[in-house]
């Protein structure tokens, strides 16, 4: 991901740097370049206008006029305004004071949502925690089954709805296997939580709904179990893939459940990925992690200034 914008940026400052003393032309003619670059790469209108805007001032400021070396200087603030829009400092989790910390996914079907809560619970399990899953995705057939193969995989106890048994759990009320459940998210997100409590799991990772675009239903319902879990974060999964409906898929949901954070999924893919890169900060939520694969490591720390630098290198 990111190969032919990070080539086309490279392009853009290697004509720049042969060049001493840098002229007016010279960085309208180089903003342009990044303009076309950061459009072909999907990047959202408003986010390219903004970036370049700001390059270009600052460009034609005395930042660069009175610099040693303006063609440095250039790269410099574009890789500034970078981290910038991709949401600055790298944010942790926001743990709770009192535990459980509770994270919710959300975001459409496929996004990734299920792969990561594994993800995500196996890298919490490496720094010492001890994660419980929980699986509130009760509207496809197979959802808590795959939450389970991941949690087994991820080596993380995975908290389900019984299934089988339409009076099923205590309070959660049944998931049947291979039908469409009529269980209660926001009771199975309760009830986790209580367990996780009983239990003294540090943190919960709720799996929730999704659909394969935004719908009212959905966000009622992500909605419902946010206003009665109170997590301590709402990660939203958006996959990379999918282009420029992810600006306005992400604005969707932090309208619809507000969100405080955003994963980047299946950056593995060979997609432009500058409308993922868009999220942030048409958001105003930070990127806070990435997933890279199908595997339970495919995971890794979003970085906003690591990935400017790998953008730009
Ligand atoms: P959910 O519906 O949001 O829970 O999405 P899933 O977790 O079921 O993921 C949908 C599909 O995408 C599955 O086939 C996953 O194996 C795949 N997937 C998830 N994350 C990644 C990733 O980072 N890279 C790749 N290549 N595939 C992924």
């Amino acid at each position: 991901m990111f190969t032919s914008l990070s080539d086309r940026l490279t392009e853009t400052f290697r004509n720049l740097r042969t060049k001493g003393r840098l002229s007016e032309s010279d960085v309208n003619r180089t903003v342009r370049d990044i303009r076309l670059a950061l459009l072909d790469a999907d990047v959202a209108l408003p986010v390219v206008k903004a970036f370049t805007t700001s390059v270009r001032d600052r460009a034609l400021g005395s930042e660069v006029s009175e610099a040693l070396n303006p063609a440095q200087q250039v790269v410099k603030i574009v890789n500034e305004e970078l981290v910038g829009i991709l949401g600055g400092e790298t944010r942790g989790i926001r743990f709770a004071k009192q535990p459980p910390t509770v994270i919710m996914l959300a975001g459409l079907q496929g996004s990734g949502k299920t792969t990561l809560a594994g993800k995500l619970g196996h890298w919490l399990k490496e720094q010492g925690h001890t994660p419980l899953l929980v699986a509130a995705d009760l509207q496809r057939p197979n959802a808590v089954t795959q939450l389970e193969v991941v949690g087994q995989r991820a080596g993380v106890p995975v908290f389900a709805p019984e299934r089988g048994n339409t009076a099923g759990h205590d309070v959660v009320g049944g998931a049947v296997e291979g039908t469409r459940s009529h269980g209660d998210p926001v009771a199975v997100s309760r009830a986790g939580i209580e367990q996780a409590r009983a239990r003294q799991h540090d943190v919960v990772i709720v799996d929730t709904a999704g659909r394969l675009a935004v719908d009212a239903d959905l966000m009622q319902q992500a909605a419902d179990i946010r206003a009665a879990i109170q997590p301590d974060e709402v990660l939203f999964v958006i996959d990379a893939m999918i282009g420029q409906a992810a600006v306005e898929t992400a604005e969707a949901f932090l309208e619809g459940v507000d969100l405080t954070g955003v994963v980047l999924s299946k950056l593995d893919g060979d997609a432009r990925g500058g409308a993922a890169l868009s999220v942030a900060s048409v958001t105003g939520r930070p990127i806070m992690f990435a997933s890279t694969g199908e595997g339970v490591k495919d995971f890794e720390v979003f970085h906003p200034d690591r990935m400017a630098s790998r953008i730009l290198d």
